[in-house]
């Protein structure tokens, strides 16, 4: 697989005013994020969506959160905070959830248009720990990663992605970053200090054919 897109917690939760933990501003992106799903759906590009799916007695959650490491409940599992909103939908495609294994289950890959992949941590790679099982078996030369928010789940995969040594292309028009000193720009500039590239929607559906 070359290129493959990589969604980051695109979920009502965060993406919507009335959400449980709402980034705000995050609405004004779903546009260029229906621009690449419809895309990616148009040039049969994979897509990677990972989404936060959560129970009470979770690391993360806390009744006293501080806003660092512990956050107020957000995308409980089953619930419709949990989906993703309609520009980002995965549609029909395989959902794996928290600690399931990739590799106990006998699919054949390249007929799935995505993946879902359920997480309980901020950094994909230790929420869903079977992350790797994934990218080692269809080793992508490119992934293009957007989504929410910036400077917590969306910095965790993409530093995972380039840790692992894989090509990271972020959409700069398709994400969305929790208020902080200095951001987006202090995360946008330590990933350009590793190697990622970053560029717009429109240029994303230039650069990947
Ligand atoms: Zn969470």
């Amino acid at each position: 697989m070359k290129t493959i897109f990589w969604n980051v917690d695109t979920q009502y939760d965060f993406m919507r005013t009335d959400g449980a933990l709402y980034v705000p501003g995050a609405e004004a992106i779903e546009g260029n994020l229906e621009k690449l799903t419809k895309y990616a759906a148009t040039k049969g590009i994979f897509v990677v969506n990972t989404g936060d799916w959560h129970y009470d007695t979770d690391e993360e959650i806390s009744d006293k959160p501080d806003y660092v490491n512990t956050f107020p409940m957000h995308c409980k599992n089953g619930t419709k905070g949990a989906q993703f909103v309609p520009a980002t939908d995965p549609g029909n495609v395989l959902k794996l959830c928290r600690y399931e294994p990739l590799s106990d289950r006998e699919v054949d890959w390249y007929p799935l248009t995505g993946l879902v992949l359920h997480k309980d941590k901020f950094d994909i790679f230790k929420g869903y720990p079977h992350t790797d099982f994934f990218l080692d078996y269809i080793k992508p030369e490119c992934v293009v990663v957007y989504g929410v928010a910036t400077n917590y789940c969306v910095d965790h995969a993409v530093k995972g992605l380039v840790d692992r040594k894989y090509s990271v292309i972020a959409v700069t028009d398709a994400m969305k970053e929790l208020p902080a000193p200095g951001e987006p720009k202090k995360t946008l500039d330590s990933w350009e200090r590793m190697g990622v590239r970053l560029a717009t929607t429109e240029e994303v559906m230039k650069i990947c054919k």
